[in-house]
């Protein structure tokens, strides 16, 4: 099967959180598999990205996709090093970002590339909150991903939480669903339409396949 790859450009910006160490598993899984800093997605998600596009260039902004095609050595590999219940999808197949069909996003100011403020980081699983939580202390990170849902709504983070209403509104317009406990999570709706996607590299090629 086909997967869309998608590029940074005048609207978008490709950074995969997996794909470097800045993150909570401290590890570049993405590149461990083959995969590296490249940004794949279903074709009916591509087609969602592409009716944003327009809003965002009225705007001055861009979107930031820091995950989207994640393949399934990867969130077994996620899982192993993070066991702990409620971090990444128990199996493979119950994440959508196995399926091509969910993207992690921010917004960008196009003119300067700086990240609009949001509540917190996109995942907010930093190398920080990693230390934090390997020695037993868990309350900062609780605290951090309360953070994270669209619940937050302290005054004092008002503009923060604006930034975060324009990201769903502009995401929801183009037929993509929010979750409410991650900001930065966009599902397709109707996801038994999309099946678990298999990477693997041939000849240096990337292969997709869908999981029967
Ligand atoms: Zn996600």
């Amino acid at each position: 099967m086909e997967l869309k790859e998608i590029k940074s450009n005048e609207v978008f910006t490709v950074d995969m959180m997996y794909a470097g160490t800045n993150n909570m598993l401290r590890t570049n899984i993405y590149g461990r598999v083959g995969l590296g800093n490249r940004c794949f997605v279903c074709a009916d998600m591509y087609a969602c990205l592409q009716k944003v596009a327009p809003q965002l260039q009225q705007r001055g902004l861009k979107l930031k996709i820091c995950d989207a095609y994640r393949p399934p050595l990867a969130h077994q590999m996620m899982k192993e090093i993070i066991p702990m219940p409620g971090f990444f999808a128990a199996e493979a197949i119950r994440s959508q970002h196995c399926h091509a069909s969910a993207v992690d996003v921010c917004l960008v100011n196009a003119a300067t590339g700086q990240e609009l403020d949001f509540p917190c980081k996109v995942d907010a699983y930093t190398p920080y909150f990693a230390e934090e939580v390997a020695n037993g202390r868990w309350e900062e990170f609780r605290n951090h991903l309360e953070k994270a849902k669209y619940s937050w709504n302290n005054p004092q983070d008002a503009a923060k939480i604006a930034n975060r209403s324009l990201l769903r509104s502009l995401m929801e317009q183009s037929g993509l669903q929010a979750l409410e406990h991650e900001w930065w999570h966009f599902n397709l709706p109707d996801k038994d339409k999309y099946p678990m996607v298999e990477f693997s590299l041939v000849d240096g090629q990337f292969c997709f396949s869908a999981q029967k």
